[in-house]
């Protein structure tokens, strides 16, 4: 029987693990699927704790309705029921300016103006800024092939002030990066798309609300919400992963540290002792750590994934009691790098997703770290609570004893698309062509969100399958 080892139990791993065992016996072959994870559990970013009647969200709270892999794989597993929207009627979003908060004008998606009269009213931006973005549609398309970092492609279209007060904190803030590094072609490429298509962002967005709500009117059911997550927490989706694969399939607490080929097969060596052999070798670790894994295997492979960087964050989640507490009527805050504060961004945890805590409390959730402060995510857990309250009292005057608070850090959990991140893919996808069977999977490398893991799961697995049977069918 073949044997697929796949390294890593984040999403990336298990999903892939999913998709081989279904694809394979549905096309009616046997395989031997080990998925090996260091830690003692599996899900990696993705960790969900229930403590004392609150619901935490460690990693990632959502995932994005507009890439459907998610949702499609929580149906799959029988969580349809359990998907859910965000509390509509909390909707908005702050931004922190001048060391005021101000509320996001309407029809600002993502970055780009939609409406009219909110942009002329809004406290957000100076004359000149909503002069400079409602300019848009006049700025000609670039309609150049090359890579631009998102710093030097909102200040071209939108203007400074877009870059600074919503570019840089929401959509850069995504990935918790630097906008003067990350590249436009990599992370966003259907702004560039909008601009080549449609000559401006405004109009490109304009067409394409115009397509969703013909699409929303031909389909019967609720309007999906921006972002989507699952009434029990994301590690749902895990947990039922887990149990079809079954625990036979599944290794903890082991780590792989080499990994070798020899006559077409290949050779995993773990760190306490003992190797495995595997006729396919898929890794779902972070770019860094296949990079080490490989360094014998293929050298120039290990160097260049070596060159995709990872940033560090930290989330911290407080709960108040409701009585003492009273926050701005949305989902939040976020905040510019311009304003030199040490915290990105506050998600009113209990506010945009319903069910996280009783009505008694209010649940708050504080991001920490990325490419700007790094350094934050070493201090310890008083030191990280009491500096996460410390901005919340200066930014909305919160000063109440919390009830609850968990500290999670991510360490270089976070691939950055900087400039020329495609190239270096391509590089990396011809290179990794050498090695029939082993194949590369996860948010490193096209598309960092959970969906776009699930979605290179499913066609890794399509191809590892493809290569083990189109391989016997030839011999
Ligand atoms: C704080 C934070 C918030 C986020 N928020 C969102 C969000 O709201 N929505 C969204 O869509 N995305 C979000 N993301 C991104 C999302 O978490 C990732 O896209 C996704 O979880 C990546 O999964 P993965 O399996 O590729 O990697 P990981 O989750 O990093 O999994 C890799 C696994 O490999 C294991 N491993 C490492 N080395 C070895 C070894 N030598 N041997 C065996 N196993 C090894 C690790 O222990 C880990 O379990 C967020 C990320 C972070 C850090």
């Amino acid at each position: 029987m073949k044997r697929v080892v796949i390294i890593g139990g984040g999403i990336s791993g298990l999903s892939t693990a999913l998709y081989l065992k279904e694809q394979a016996a549905s096309a009616g072959h046997e395989i031997d699927c080990l998925l090996i994870e260091k830690g003692s559990r599996l899900g990696g970013n993705i960790l969900t704790e229930k403590v004392d009647g609150f619901l935490i969200e460690g990693g990632p709270d959502c995932f994005l309705s507009e890439k459907p892999w998610a949702a499609q794989l929580c149906r799959h597993l029988g969580l349809g029921d359990q998907i859910m929207p965000t509390t509509e009627e909390n909707k908005g979003t702050f931004v922190l300016s001048k060391g005021r908060l101000h509320e996001m004008p309407d029809g600002l998606i993502l970055m780009v103006p939609t409406k009219i009269m909110p942009l002329i009213t809004t406290s957000l931006f100076s004359w000149l800024g909503k002069l400079r973005m409602g300019f848009e549609i006049f700025i000609p398309p670039r309609h150049s092939k090359e890579d631009e970092t998102l710093g030097s492609f909102v200040r071209r279209r939108l203007g400074n002030e877009a870059l600074d007060k919503i570019a840089e904190p929401l959509v850069a803030g995504v990935h918790a990066g630097d906008p003067e590094t990350m590249s436009m072609r990599a992370s966003f490429p259907k702004f560039m798309e909008m601009e080549d298509e449609h000559g401006s962002l405004v109009k490109g967005m304009l067409a394409r609300m115009k397509k969703a709500k013909e699409v929303q009117r031909a389909s019967s059911g609720p309007r999906p919400t921006m972002f989507m997550t699952l009434k029990g927490g994301l590690s749902e989706m895990i947990n039922a992963i887990v149990s079809r694969l079954g625990s036979s399939s599944i290794k903890l607490n082991t780590s792989v540290s080499r990994v070798e080929e020899k006559g077409g097969k290949y050779f995993l060596t773990m760190e306490a002792g003992g190797a495995i052999e595997a006729d396919s070798v898929i890794f779902s670790t972070p770019a860094y750590i296949s990079s080490w894994l490989l360094v014998e295997l293929d050298n120039p492979l290990s160097e260049k994934l070596q060159t995709i960087p990872y940033v560090s964050t930290a989330t911290v989640t407080l709960a108040f009691n409701a009585s003492e507490v009273k926050l701005p009527k949305s989902f939040g805050f976020v905040i510019p790098r311009v304003e030199e504060r040490k915290i990105m961004a506050a998600t009113f945890t209990s506010r945009k997703f319903a069910g996280r805590c009783s009505d008694e409390y209010v649940m708050i959730r504080c991001f920490v770290g990325g490419s700007k402060n790094e350094y934050l995510v070493a201090l310890d857990d008083k030191e990280m609570v009491d500096m996460v309250r410390g901005e919340l009292k200066d930014i909305i005057g919160l000063n109440a004893e919390p009830v609850l608070s968990r500290v999670y850090r991510w360490r270089k959990a976070m691939p950055q698309y900087t400039i020329g991140h495609l190239e270096r893919v391509r590089w990396i996808s011809e290179r990794v062509h050498q090695h029939p069977g082993l194949y590369l999977t996860g948010s490193a490398y096209n598309g960092i969100g959970i969906s776009d893991s699930i979605r290179e799961g499913e066609i890794t697995a399509k191809k590892c399958l493809d290569y083990l049977f189109q391989k016997d069918a030839q011999a």
